[in-house]
């Protein structure tokens, strides 16, 4: 089925985080003729929806970029978000997803119904040079001035690990919950952790809460560090006064000390439980942990050989859909790759109309730990192009 329906200014593709964060910062624009595509059944939680893990970052991060006397100051005062914002450290992600459920509703309730298709996905983009078009599965078609692709990041299976390939799981299922299908009475062992990021000691950390559950079922965890390992510091003092490990990575003071807060690896560094276990592991106080340091995955081989489960924690790429440029391919979707943005905040080449929100992979590039910043700059960076 084809709808059509005159062009609209701006529409929206994906509205997790980060399309919830734009148009909470910059409420102006829901003042133009502007349409969401969401693929899930609501507007807000995204990915947060299914994390079962801890967060990076701390509730305090959050929805500072919401000006309490604009459109959608109140959602400041439901519960969810003020406990989520006075959780000084960090909190279980599924408080964010809950919080963002609250302010995606808000948004909702603004938007007339004709705009806010949920449970549909984009599946084509077309930018030309009059105007885009996003084609969604269910056959409808919408026309718009421009768009903003915010469809997060996603992991796909690494070509290195091909030969170990049938016994693969990614740290994502991991994440959402998937130990408790590895985790029956007779758990796999070993299992190997590829990649020693938030991601493999997040893993890592749910096979902790798994064996406190269940002390009778043990398993043995080794995780393969390829490259040092960074540790958020609040300060250099700190990191001076801390006890060193020999898989730590140790900050240059020219490039990763924080300007503006003095933090250390300040967007990159391990942090809360998997910083705690990290260390503690490092001191050989985790018995079912160990920890070994291969350059190159071949390395790894003999434990990847030995393997019960490997789980890839190897990165995320941009969660891209197919999309072309005047008929040219610029993305065939299934491309493992980083949206590379211009200054305006567009993909290049074009003529400036394609905006890109949040799909390069956490860490943020911006070296920050929360895209805060992002959310009102893209939006002014919007508003400008449609005058
Ligand atoms: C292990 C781990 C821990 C993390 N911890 C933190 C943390 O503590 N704090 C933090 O800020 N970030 C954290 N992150 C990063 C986090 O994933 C992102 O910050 C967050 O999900 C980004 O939001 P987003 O809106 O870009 O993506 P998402 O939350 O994934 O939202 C994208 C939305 O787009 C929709 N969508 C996708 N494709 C389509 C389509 N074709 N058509 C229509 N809709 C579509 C999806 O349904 C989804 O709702 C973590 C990431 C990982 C992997």
């Amino acid at each position: 089925m084809t709808v059509a329906i005159e062009p609209l200014d701006l529409l929206l593709i994906g509205c997790g985080l980060r399309g919830t964060g734009l148009v909470t910062a910059v409420p102006e624009l829901l003042e133009r003729r502007v349409a969401i595509v969401e693929a899930g059944g609501c507007l807000g939680p995204g990915s947060f929806a299914e994390y079962q893990i801890e967060s990076n970052s701390s509730g305090s991060d959050f929805f500072g970029w919401v000006d309490p006397r604009g459109p959608f100051g109140d959602v400041l005062e439901h519960p969810d978000v003020i406990a989520l914002r006075t959780t000084p450290g960090n909190f279980r992600l599924s408080l964010l997803a809950r919080a963002l459920r609250h302010v995606g509703a808000a948004i909702a309730r603004r938007l007339p119904p004709s705009r806010l298709v949920l449970g549909d996905r984009v599946v084509r983009v077309n930018a030309d040079d009059e105007q885009i078009t996003a084609t969604l599965a269910s056959g409808r078609r919408l026309a718009a001035r421009s768009v903003v692709l915010a469809t997060g990041i996603r992991e796909t299976q690494r070509a290195d690990l091909q030969p170990w390939r049938d016994k693969v799981i990614l740290s994502s299922q991991i994440v959402k919950g998937g130990e408790g299908r590895l985790f029956g009475d007779d758990p796999p062992t070993p299992i190997v952790i590829v990649g020693s990021s938030h991601s493999g000691y997040s893993a890592a950390l749910r096979f902790q809460e798994a064996m406190a559950a269940h002390p009778a079922r043990r398993c043995e965890v080794i995780v393969v560090h390829r490259t040092p390992v960074k540790l958020f510091y609040t300060g250099w003092s700190e990191f001076e006064a801390s006890e060193r490990y020999p898989l730590e990575a140790i900050p240059d003071p020219a490039r990763d000390v924080c300007p503006e807060t003095g933090n250390l690896f300040r967007y990159s560094g391990l942090r809360h439980g998997a910083k705690a276990l990290f260390r503690a592991a490092s001191r050989q106080e985790v018995p079912w942990l160990h920890q070994i340091h291969c350059r190159a995955l071949g390395e790894a081989a003999p434990w990847l050989d030995r393997a019960a489960v490997i789980i890839q924690a190897m990165g995320y790429d941009s969660n891209t859909l197919p999309l072309y440029r005047n008929g040219e391919a610029v993305w065939s979707g299934a491309d493992r790759l980083v949206a590379e943005l211009g200054a305006d905040g567009c993909l290049p080449p074009g003529p400036g109309r394609l905006f890109v929100m949040g799909m390069d992979p956490y860490p943020y590039r911006d070296n920050s730990l929360t895209p805060t910043g992002q959310y009102a700059l893209r939006g002014k960076q919007i508003l400008s192009m449609l005058g």
